[in-house]
């Protein structure tokens, strides 16, 4: 019971935020492995690789957030809101364009359906004027 460090589950079974129940299991005298049952709803999982360890879900969190965040330019808050920081804003040769308004826009406005565009987007600086679009 106590040679793993964590035993938290998400059981899939029942979706309790619970632990898990190891056994050892024993044919005759010879121990032939464990048994894991949710302690919520008492499901025998197959074996250990089927137990929905909390820590898995943890790591498989950390994998996908391995990237650097897109978003962090625009942690700023409010002031960060402007038409030409969202990803609906178009800018061409004659216009300033809101892709979702569908309507003329100036880069300092701001709407409540502002998205934060892509970092990625962002054309590399030193090439002013150049605006990809997508
Ligand atoms: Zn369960």
């Amino acid at each position: 019971m106590n040679e793993r460090k964590s035993v938290d589950i998400l059981c899939t079974v029942c979706g309790a935020d619970t632990f898990v129940i190891r056994n050892p299991k024993y044919d005759g005298f010879t121990r032939i492995g464990d048994s894991f049952a949710c302690a919520a709803c008492g499901h025998e999982f197959a074996g250990e690789e089927e137990v929905p360890f909390k820590e898995k879900e943890v790591l498989r969190v950390f994998t996908e957030a391995d990237r650097p965040a897109p978003v962090k330019v625009f942690h700023e808050g409010e002031a960060e809101r402007l038409c030409r920081h969202c990803v609906n804003y178009v800018v061409n040769p004659f216009m300033q364009w809101c892709a979702l308004h569908k309507k003329e826009v100036e880069a300092t406005d701001t709407c409540n359906r502002f998205e934060p565009k892509p970092v990625k987007e962002e054309p590399p600086p030193g090439e002013p004027g150049k605006v990809k679009l997508e």
